[in-house]
């Protein structure tokens, strides 16, 4: 797994797309330490990152929180908690979320990074209130296992219909086939992996 860990690294270093990919599982399984870094925050605008390799399907989310919530800071009201835990409910529920046309992918692992708008906790209350940062992120991370009889080629992105205020996606994508970027919206939702 290491070997192969490696070899795609050499494959994503080549495109230039390292900054897009470092937060993918494959990195901590191969140790690497590689610096993390995003698209920049542009409200409206989302970022997709989908690693297919042999039957398994890699896909990291990232977006500014105000896309997902109306906002970006710590949910204070009820009205706000119940918008973090709406925004949460729907994206851990992958099969919505993307829809893959030609293949079975089961959704095997799931891990939601919300922790910049969570509600604010006492420890939190004796913080200074300046300190809240103006622009926070959120972020998913899925892990898919593929009916290995069928090549994933299609990926469907349904974010656009659960969160109205993501209006582009950038998607960078590795696949058998090559890597590329899907220019994504909502007229326009389906990344070709080839
Ligand atoms: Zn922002």
């Amino acid at each position: 797994m290491v070997i192969q860990v490696t070899d795609l690294f050499k494959k994503i270093a080549m495109v230039g797309l390292i900054p897009y990919l470092c937060c993918l599982s494959y990195v901590a399984i191969a140790h690497e330490h590689i610096h993390t870094s995003h698209s920049p925050h542009v409200h409206g605008v989302a970022e997709l990152n989908l690693i297919v390799e042999h039957n398994k399907l890699e896909i990291q989310f990232n977006s500014p929180a105000i896309n997902l919530l109306g906002f970006e800071y710590r949910a204070h009201t009820t009205a706000e908690i119940a918008e973090v835990e709406q925004a949460k409910d729907h994206l851990i529920n992958a099969n919505k979320m993307f829809v893959f046309e030609n293949a079975d992918c089961q959704q095997t692992a799931i891990k939601l990074d919300f922790s910049a708008v969570e509600p604010v906790t006492k420890r939190d209350q004796h913080q200074n209130e300046s300190q809240a940062p103006l622009h926070s992120e959120v972020s998913a991370r899925y892990q898919f296992k593929c009916n290995s009889g069928t090549e994933l080629t299609r990926v469907n992105v349904k974010l656009f219909e659960y969160f109205q205020y993501i209006k582009h996606i950038k998607a960078f994508w590795i696949a058998k086939s090559g890597q590329g970027v899907a220019e994504l919206n909502t007229s326009s939702t389906t990344i070709n992996l080839n």
